[in-house]
């Protein structure tokens, strides 16, 4: 504890953190679920520098991320705290320092590896032998420890042989930390690492300062964008989410250009030394607006005040779109995530996974079903946001603790004010005036009416003529939509389905409840 305050500079500890470090410390696995920037670094880093009796030791950290791990050097070497990175990029002799002190007496508290180096290198396989040998070995941590199961099929084979660290070494303890809590990934990396009996510490996934939204994605989606950013968040810290490397560089050109707005591209294609200048002038504040590719945000997740997240193109899976929003709004203050969604990308997305000839068939499958959960967040606009989200991850949500702070939440207290008073009132009579006229009325044809359309089939009824023809017209579409299922919901509307020949027509009819709606 006084480590806490001493070392990391921190006041106390958050949820889950402490009961982490007992578990490790007392040599137990144990596999840690917390959302991005819930602190799950710290739930190793300070164990690894408790070295005292049976804790004693060098904290092995496999993580998959360079730019992740030679942040968090940083950070640790600053704090006086020993630590060697042999990562698979360098060469060993570049990294000949870093062996030095691993074969030295005094050992570095903590070591970071990829698991690429693991496999590859005879050389570190050997050192870790030693170190087992003379009692030196504290623990092995695996961060993101999720690419274990989702990709570790594609991207990182390297992490599958991760199972073998068990085997190897049955008496070292495991700690295993992601952000992805859905229980097939749990279960998935627990088996894979062969900590079944592990302590698991889960806690809710909730990110109750993030305000989630989603809208249609229009041809000028870079004029809705540059409009919001100006109007919510002019001169605030953002990041803004593309498919393409290509898309990127056109997006921030335009921001920039057109918009007079303070935005650079950042993605894979940009060598080492310019990704590191545009992440270190974002964080020197030189300019607020990042425009990253779903694929390369992992690396930018050091900074705390990013205001707003936008994705320009949906990511390939709510699992990533909980990732890439979870980086706003690190320092709990409100932030906001508004997605641009667009039938099309989910096409093209699913065209690239397709293309992807590296990708074994049941793995593109299970990525296409992941896409297609994705799309159907996003094309929802009933269901409150954040329920959704957390039933991905197999957690259950009251919407009433959303206190609209998700879009569909605030709209489904629009529709309860407007409900119980003039529009549904209105919506009931007219129904009641074409039932008058025709037996047989369509919701189409209602919402036609209701909406004021002029289309054939009203006009040529005379619908037009009705006393509430158009009543509707300042309502947008899909809160009619909800109002109606809300009144069927209700019991106030009534579906009668006519089947003629193979054809289904469902026709509508207004019940006895209606009555009490009209006096409410
Ligand atoms: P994660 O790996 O879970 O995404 P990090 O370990 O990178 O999150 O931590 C996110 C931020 O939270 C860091 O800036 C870290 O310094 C800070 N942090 C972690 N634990 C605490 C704590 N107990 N008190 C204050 N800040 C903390
Ligand atoms: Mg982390
Ligand atoms: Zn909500």
């Amino acid at each position: 504890m006084e480590k806490l305050v001493s070392v990391f500079d921190m006041k106390k500890f958050r949820k889950n953190q402490l009961e982490a470090i007992t578990a490790t410390l007392s040599g137990r696995d144990v596999l840690v679920l917390m959302p991005t920037g819930g602190g799950k670094s710290l739930c190793y880093q300070l164990p690894a520098i408790c070295q005292t009796g049976k804790t004693r030791g060098v904290t092995v950290v496999l993580s998959p991320l360079l730019a992740l791990m030679r942040d968090q050097e940083q950070s640790l070497l600053s704090k006086g705290i020993d630590v060697v990175n042999l990562s698979s990029d360098q060469s060993d002799e570049a990294n000949s320092d870093a062996w030095k002190k691993v074969s030295s007496r005094k050992k570095p508290s903590i070591m970071y590896v990829t698991p690429e180096k693991l496999e590859s290198s005879g050389r570190l396989r050997n050192a870790l032998a030693n170190l087992y040998e003379e009692g030196e070995l504290a623990r092995f941590v695996v961060d993101e420890a999720h690419v274990i199961s989702s990709w570790g099929k594609s991207f990182r084979t390297a992490y599958a042989s991760l199972g073998s660290l068990r085997r190897s070494y049955p008496d070292v303890p495991i700690m295993a930390l992601t952000a992805t809590a859905n229980q097939k990934t749990r279960l998935d990396i627990m088996g894979k690492l062969g900590i079944r009996e592990c302590e698991v510490l889960l806690q809710s996934f909730n990110r109750p300062n993030l305000h989630y939204s989603v809208r249609p994605k229009s041809r000028d989606v870079v004029h809705d964008i540059a409009t919001y950013i100006k109007s919510r968040h002019a001169r605030e810290t953002g990041i803004i989410y593309c498919l393409s490397r290509n898309k990127c560089e056109e997006v921030a050109m335009e921001l920039k250009e057109k918009y007079g707005l303070r935005a650079r591209h950042y993605h894979a294609a940009l060598d080492k030394a310019d990704r590191q200048r545009v992440q270190k002038a974002w964080q020197d504040g030189e300019f607020e607006i990042i425009v990253a590719t779903i694929a390369f945000g992992m690396g930018i997740d050091k900074r705390d005040a990013v205001r707003f997240v936008i994705h320009q193109t949906m990511s390939r899976s709510l699992d990533c779109y909980a990732q890439e929003t979870g980086r706003a709004g690190r320092d709990g203050l409100p932030s906001d995530c508004v997605l641009f969604y667009s039938g099309q990308d989910v096409a093209l997305i699913q065209q690239q996974i397709r293309n992807e000839d590296s990708l074994p068939r049941e793995v593109a499958q299970l990525q296409i079903h992941e896409l297609w959960q994705m799309a159907d967040f996003c094309q929802n606009d009933v269901d409150c946001r954040r329920q959704e989200l957390m039933a991905f991850f197999d957690q259950v949500f009251d919407p009433k603790d959303c206190h609209s702070s998700c879009d569909n939440c605030v709209q489904v207290k629009e529709l309860k004010r407007e409900n119980f008073t003039q529009q549904a009132q209105e919506v009931v009579r007219l129904l009641q005036l074409m039932l008058e006229q025709e037996k047989r009325v369509t919701q189409t044809l209602c919402i036609a009416v209701y909406r004021g359309s002029k289309i054939a089939d009203v006009t040529k009824r005379g619908f037009d003529q009705l006393p509430l023809f158009g009543a509707g017209k300042a309502l947008p579409a899909n809160l009619i939509h909800r109002l109606f299922s809300h009144l069927y919901f209700k019991g106030v509307f009534i579906q009668e389905a006519v089947t003629i020949a193979t054809w289904t027509n469902y026709y509508m009819q207004v019940s006895m409840r209606a009555s009490s709606l009209s006096q409410s």
